[in-house]
């Protein structure tokens, strides 16, 4: 072998052994890529599952979300229709006690009630969005238990108008009397759980029956911090003979336009006068279409007292 011959093979098997260390490095090198890409690939997927929890989550979160917001926006309307159910019977409230400065004022009040025709009488004012006030005696039984309440939770003035009404017992002397007047506060404040501010003397404060003076009586009721009024117009429903509807309005009409701007009116709802109960509507009607304000009676109603409180020291 030559020397030229020797340092080509020597040649040759150098290539050779660079040729396989190339192919080892190519090899690692791709094993690498391989073995990086696996990981990558495990990494990514278990990312992608927490992701998918998460989204999961999320939708489920969304779902009860929109499940409560559906619930709140129920709540929220039923809350507005009760409001705006509030305002309208505030709004209808203030109406029936609005006291136009302009116009005539007419108080209706009732007296020696209640029996079945002041449920009648409690029907056409709320008919008509009309207060009233009551005098009351105390009447007994579940039925008149009810009328109170009733005259009271629709706005009414209730007033009192002495326990029994019997001027022989009411007027029997002062003891007798002051007796008497806390009987029926107490009667009706335990009824309704109000205590009356309105009096209404039997047979009103000018009356010749009482035996007490009446001076007497109005002290005791000005001591008591309770007001008295009487009135200066009526429907002739207590004179003793039977009118007819129509005719009670028309003496109530006539009445009441001579009485000047501040008409306190005098009827009846006991059990014998349903033919007031049957006038009312009509009297309604004829006053508002002659102007009158219809008002209860409130602190700030004048004073209408045929003996004025003030007579007495
Ligand atoms: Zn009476």
């Amino acid at each position: 072998m030559t020397r030229q011959e020797e340092r080509i093979r020597i040649k040759r098997r150098q290539r050779r052994k660079q040729a396989i260390m190339i192919r080892r490095i190519v090899f690692t090198v791709c094993l690498l890529i391989i073995l990086i890409l696996c990981i990558y690939g495990y990494l990514n997927h278990k990312r992608v599952q927490t992701l998918g929890g998460k989204i999961d989550r999320l939708e489920e979160q969304l779902k009860q979300s929109r499940s409560d917001r559906k619930n709140l926006q129920k709540e929220l309307d039923d809350l507005e229709k009760e409001l705006q159910e509030k305002q309208k019977e505030l709004e209808k409230n203030q109406a029936a006690v609005y006291d136009d400065p302009e116009k005539p004022n007419v108080y209706l009040t009732f007296d020696d009630g209640p029996s079945a025709n002041t449920d009648t009488i409690l029907d056409t004012l709320a008919d008509n969005n009309v207060r009233a006030t009551f005098f009351c005696i105390a009447q007994k039984g579940e039925a008149n238990e009810k009328r109170y309440q009733r005259i009271v939770s629709e706005g009414h003035t209730l007033g009192m108008h002495s326990y029994s009404h019997v001027y022989k017992t009411v007027y029997a002397d002062m003891e007798s009397f002051q007796k008497d007047v806390t009987g029926i506060s107490d009667y009706l404040y335990q009824i309704t759980g109000v205590r009356p501010k309105f009096y209404r003397f039997p047979g009103g404060s000018s009356n010749t029956v009482s035996k007490v003076p009446m001076k007497e009586c109005i002290r005791y009721l000005n001591q008591s911090g309770l007001t008295y009024f009487d009135w200066n117009a009526q429907n002739d429903d207590a004179t003793g003979k039977s009118y007819t509807a129509s005719q009670l309005v028309e003496h109530a009409m006539s009445n009441v336009k001579v009485a000047g701007n501040n008409v306190v009116l005098l009827m009846h709802d006991e059990q014998t006068k349903t033919a007031t109960a049957q006038s009312l509507p009509k009297l309604i009607r004829q006053l508002k279409n002659a102007g009158y304000d219809i008002l209860p009676i409130t602190d700030a109603t004048p004073l209408v007292q045929h003996v004025s409180k003030d007579s007495v020291g």
